[in-house]
Formats: structure tokens, C-alpha cells, sequence
């Protein structure tokens, strides 16, 4: 009788993960067994205890994170890398390739080579150029975007009385979490994209047009801490660009690479990164506001000093400018901001399953929340599954080194407010309007969809 090798490890042995996963990959020979995969997948994501392989048929459920690769001390795990692919690109003579970089990146990418934690945007955007890329751009920009549609977003749902609290809809795989676990708050997710996309969706039409690229030319590369970008740029309705201009196939983000695996290209062309002299972005850059996106409690911040702008008309008071009750190491951090007009009890979580363990909470309680942010992994994006590893102590410890050179970025900088960003200004006057105009929303908001019934397919 001819043996069946089964398709996956026993759930208590392994996060089971399938050949298809855009964002991880699982190298079974390197396997040694210390079961680090199972445990973070069950501690921190909250995935591998809410499931069996048996109601899936045998489908294994992943939400992306990546926090088991970050978990892993050998090589049996790894994200899906496409930095090959985005070598191909910028070898063909005829494609226009195109990096921006992501908020966390710039905090972390030093230890790649085995630096100091240390700011690094000058050097990274060298880095970039060195490679190959044609032009380098910051997606502290579509933050500060993400920022002026989600705050608008928020001030419209309080004024109407609609559906609250909002959740941040930035992270996907908390997005995926929730289609999978809570499809009844589906409706209470923030409907703007994620930075990424906006960006991507953005330079596709608006700097394209602005730098006389053809758009299908462009191929569009994001530089990210998070595997779970990966799986975001692939997704159903991630072409808005495409779509307004008649090419639906045309997708707004063409390759996601993790800081690993910049670091690891890098060191494959025998740059040495300690040695880069600073180099400026081309265009498309962020304020403080964009910048600190990349720590848990940085897009409750951001949105919140632009929030404040669109409700009371004026700047916010100085301490929106180091808001201590969103700032810190915990996992769960609660406050209520007095935002002029009105009072909003806002909450920041990090880590999915204390994320799911949250909402049971609220759900029980009945308390009322107005904004809650929900970030995967620990401490935000600085600790994403892409990042350097050895850094995150057993997925739970927060980077606070990463943090903290974020924050002092912020508080050096000029521009503080999403709102004062004049890129973003200029986009609005030239093609968009205004925040959630109806261009807007074609181009920067999505939906979202149930998947409950992936965990019952038997
Ligand atoms: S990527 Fe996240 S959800 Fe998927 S197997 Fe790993 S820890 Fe679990
Ligand atoms: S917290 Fe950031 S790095 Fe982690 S999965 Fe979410 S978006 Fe990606």
C-alpha cells in the first residue's frame, strides 16, 4: 500500500502554514522542532488555537504576521522572497522602478548589518538608489493620507452617529483577523486603505502624470517591516489605479520586500551599508505625524492631532504632540482625550489575540469606545515579522530602541500634522479635492469581506 505523507505537522508541533501563503515559507528539513512557530501562533496572533485542521479540511488559516518567522531561531521559516523579482525589473531597461520605503525600516535596517540601532533614512534611500531604483519616495506620505481619510472618516461617523468605535484598518493581518474571527465588526473598520496602497494607487496616477512616466511602466516596490504586505498587495481591489485608468490588471503595489531581505540583497551586492553617505528622497515625503506610524499607539497619535484640526478648527495643544496616554510599552493602553468640542475614549492594542481578547472584554462590559487602534505585532510595525531578527524577545518584548528613534524624529521635525503636509495638500488641490470626496473613496478606501466560513469548511 503506497504511504501518504500528510499534508501538514500536527497542529502541536508546528504552525501549519500551505505552499501558497503569499508571506511565509516553511523549509520542513531545517525543521528542529522547538515548537517557537506553534507557540507564537497561538500567544501572539491568536490564530492556531481558534481552529482544526479537521473542520478546515486540512486548509491551514494564517493571518499573514509573519511573527512565527520573526519566532523562529533557525532557517525552517522564512517570508516569501521577491527581491529576485524586483532585480529582474530593474534590469529591464523599459520598466521605471520604484521603491517607498516604509515608516519602521529607517529604525531598523542598521542592525541588518550589524550596526547600533540608529535612524537610518538618509543611508537607506542610498541604499535604494544603489541598487538600481529609479526613484525613492517615503510612505510617511501615505500615511499622513491614510491619516486625513481616516481621521475625516472618524469625525463623520461621531457627527452622524454611526457605527462606533472605528478601528485602524492599517494593519492587514488585524484586518484578516477580524474578517476571520469577527465579521460582525466589519463595519466598525476604518474603510481607508493602508499606506502602502494609497501610496501605491497615488504614484500610479498622480506623480506619474506629475513626472511623465506611463503608469503601466512603473513597477511599484514597497520596502516594509511586515510579511503580511506581501499578502495586502495581492488582494482583491488593491488596482484603483488600474481601474481609473482602464487597466484593471495593473496592480497599485507590484512587489513587497521585507528589511531582511533588502539587507540580504544588499549584502549579496557587497555594499557595505555602514559607509553609504546620506541620500534625500525624491519626492512624496511625511511629516512627524506619518513618521511615527510605525509604533503601536504612532497612527492613534497622528490621527488624533489632524482630528483635532477638522473638529475645533485650530492646531492642537502641545501635548498632542507627545501623547503620553498612547505611548508606551503595554499591550493594552486606554485613555480618554479631551479633543476641544467633545471627550473620545480611544484604546491601542497590539497583538492580535490580545486584540480578540479586547473586544470579548468590551463586548461583556458595554463600554463605549470612539477609536481603537489595533496593531499585529509587537509594538507596532518596528517589531514586524520582516524586521532583523534577534531583537524581539520571545514575539512579546517591544522594541523600544526602534520606538524611541521614531518619536525623536517626530519631535524634531518641522511639520507635525498630516494636515500640514504640502504633497498631500497638493494632491487634494490637484486631483482628489478633498478627504473622502468621491474620487477619494474610489481610489484610497476598499472593503472588507466575511471569511468566517474558512474555519468550517467540513
Ligand atoms: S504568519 Fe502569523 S498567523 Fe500565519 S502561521 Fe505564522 S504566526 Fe500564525
Ligand atoms: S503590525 Fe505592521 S508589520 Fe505587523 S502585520 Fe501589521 S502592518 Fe505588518
Amino acid at each position: 500500500m503506497e504511504f501518504k505523507r500528510p499534508k501538514h505537522a500536527p497542529m502541536n508541533q508546528q504552525a501549519p502554514v500551505e505552499k501558497d501563503n503569499p508571506a511565509v515559507v516553511r523549509y520542513s528539513s531545517m525543521c528542529f522542532h522547538c515548537r517557537n512557530c506553534m507557540w507564537t501562533c497561538i500567544d501572539h496572533a491568536g490564530v492556531l488555537d481558534r481552529y482544526t485542521l479537521e473542520n478546515t479540511l486540512d486548509n491551514a488559516i494564517c493571518i499573514y504576521c509573519g511573527q512565527c518567522v520573526a519566532q523562529c531561531p533557525g532557517f525552517a521559516m522564512s517570508e516569501k522572497r521577491e527581491y529576485a523579482e524586483v532585480k529582474k525589473a530593474i534590469a529591464d531597461g523599459d520598466k521605471i522602478v520604484i521603491a517607498s520605503t516604509s515608516p519602521a525600516v529607517r529604525a531598523s535596517i542598521a542592525e541588518a548589518f550589524g550596526l547600533p540601532a540608529e535612524f537610518s533614512e538618509g543611508k537607506l534611500v542610498a541604499l535604494l538608489k544603489k541598487l538600481g531604483f529609479d526613484y525613492v519616495l517615503d510612505t510617511t506620505f501615505g500615511a499622513d493620507l491614510t491619516v486625513m481619510e481616516e481621521a475625516t472618516e472618524l469625525v463623520h461617523r461621531i457627527e452622524k452617529g454611526e457605527e462606533l468605535p472605528q478601528f485602524t484598518s492599517c494593519c492587514p493581518s488585524w484586518v484578516h483577523y477580524a474578517e476571520l474571527f469577527y465579521p460582525e465588526l466589519l463595519t466598525h473598520i476604518s474603510k481607508t486603505k493602508s499606506p502602502i496602497m494609497m501610496q501605491g494607487a497615488v504614484i500610479k496616477t498622480w506623480f506619474a502624470k506629475k513626472a511623465g512616466i506611463v503608469p503601466e511602466k512603473i513597477v511599484n516596490v514597497a520596502v516594509t517591516p511586515c510579511t503580511s504586505k506581501k499578502y495586502e498587495i495581492r488582494k482583491d481591489g488593491m488596482n484603483a489605479a488600474g481601474e481609473s485608468l482602464d487597466m484593471p490588471e495593473m496592480r497599485d503595489m507590484d512587489n513587497a520586500i521585507t528589511t531582511r531581505e533588502l539587507a540580504m540583497w544588499a549584502k549579496e551586492q557587497g555594499i557595505d551599508f555602514a559607509f553609504l553617505e546620506d541620500a534625500e528622497y525624491d519626492s512624496m515625503t511625511g511629516t512627524g505625524a506619518g513618521t511615527i506610524f510605525g509604533t503601536a499607539g504612532g497612527v492613534m497619535e497622528a490621527a488624533l492631532r489632524t482630528a483635532y484640526v477638522m473638529i475645533n478648527g485650530e492646531k492642537p495643544p502641545k501635548e498632542f504632540f507627545e501623547l503620553k496616554a498612547v505611548r508606551g510599552n503595554e499591550s493594552v493602553r486606554e485613555a480618554c482625550v479631551d479633543m476641544g468640542k467633545m471627550k473620545l475614549n480611544v484604546a491601542v492594542i497590539f497583538g492580535t489575540r490580545t486584540a480578540g481578547e479586547f473586544i470579548e472584554e468590551m463586548k461583556a462590559s458595554g463600554k463605549k469606545y470612539h477609536f481603537i487602534e489595533v496593531m499585529t505585532c509587537p509594538g507596532g510595525c518596528i517589531g514586524g515579522g520582516g524586521q532583523p531578527k534577534g531583537f524581539v524577545i520571545s514575539g512579546l518584548a517591544v522594541p523600544e530602541k526602534r520606538a524611541e528613534i521614531l518619536y525623536r524624529r517626530d519631535s524634531a521635525m518641522d511639520k507635525r500634522l498630516s494636515c500640514e503636509n504640502p504633497e498631500v495638500q497638493a494632491l487634494y488641490a490637484e486631483m482628489l479635492e478633498k478627504p473622502c470626496s468621491e474620487l477619494a473613496v474610489k481610489m484610497l478606501h476598499t472593503e472588507f469581506k466575511d471569511c468566517s466560513a474558512e474555519l468550517h469548511r467540513s
